[in-house]
């Protein structure tokens, strides 16, 4: 008797094989050094979550070594200042950054690979490692925000990045992710093009407002971002959203280089 589970089991194995051979012949290669992606077996969690999450396989390919190079800050580094030169009349001045990562090793290429080689995937892999690190160090929010792109950039690259990363920080931390809540409301030149302080304070001044769909009266709001340097863009972005009534504001970046400590938890 034919077990109806087994049904078509010969042309399965077929493809299997096939699939295998194709391995063999053309390995897959890790996204962010190019070498052969020998960890892929070893995320086989992220694969699952990210099906669930998506509905799609993860389409991931990382090696051994970057795979493991993804060592986070001890957690009393991880709380910072969002401004790293603050000014005086910061209407926020205590602003508080959480920031898990250094961007140094992997991280440098894995961003660049993200925001100019376009690979969505793997923005969705350090959604998941942040949200990993923020479930541990108990960061909670009603609500999780990303950083709006400006039109033009979300055209060419196609998403926006710290979306990307926010989408899976706010599903492991079971909060609420929406966007469009902030909206920019310039269009801003990179800020890493920007040398002096000043530059990169008229460059992003102004940039964003809360959409007044949302009604974030006394609201603890979570805003992500990939990388911070001086943390002007978050600071701004957070300026918005307390404008708007929220009560408490969190600004989240994945990495980035800083040493100034804040004391005051979030
Ligand atoms: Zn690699």
């Amino acid at each position: 008797m034919t077990d109806p589970n087994n049904a078509g089991g010969g042309g399965s194995l077929v493809l299997s094989f096939l699939k295998e051979t194709l391995n063999f012949m053309f390995p897959e290669c890790c996204c962010i050094c190019g070498k052969l992606a020998d960890a892929d077996g070893r995320f086989a969690g992220y694969g699952k979550f990210c099906e669930d999450l998506t509905g799609k396989p993860s389409g991931l390919h990382i090696c051994g070594k970057c795979l493991s190079s993804f060592a986070p800050y001890e957690p009393s580094r991880r709380w910072l200042l969002c401004l790293s030169n603050p000014y005086d009349d910061d209407p926020v001045p205590n602003l508080t950054l959480y920031m898990p990562m250094a961007y140094d090793g992997p991280v440098k290429s894995a961003i660049p690979a993200v925001k100019f080689g376009k690979k969505k995937e793997l923005a969705g892999f350090l959604g998941c490692l942040l949200g990993s690190f923020m479930e541990s160090d108990s960061v909670g929010a009603d609500l999780i925000v990303p950083v709006p792109l400006s039109e033009a950039r979300l055209k060419e690259r196609g998403f926006n990045q710290a979306a990307e990363l926010a989408k899976p920080a706010a599903a492991i931390l079971k909060i609420p992710y929406a966007e469009n809540v902030l909206l920019r409301t310039k269009n801003t030149n990179r800020q890493t093009e920007l040398k002096g302080n000043l530059e990169r304070i008229a460059n992003v001044s102004g940039a964003f407002e809360a959409s007044e769909d949302w009604d974030l009266k006394g609201l603890t709001v979570i805003v992500v971002d990939d990388v911070a340097t001086t943390g002007f863009t978050l600071h701004e972005a957070a300026m918005a959203l307390y404008d708007a009534g929220a009560s408490k504001v969190l600004c989240v970046a994945f990495a980035g280089n800083r040493q100034v400590k804040n004391a005051e938890a979030f």
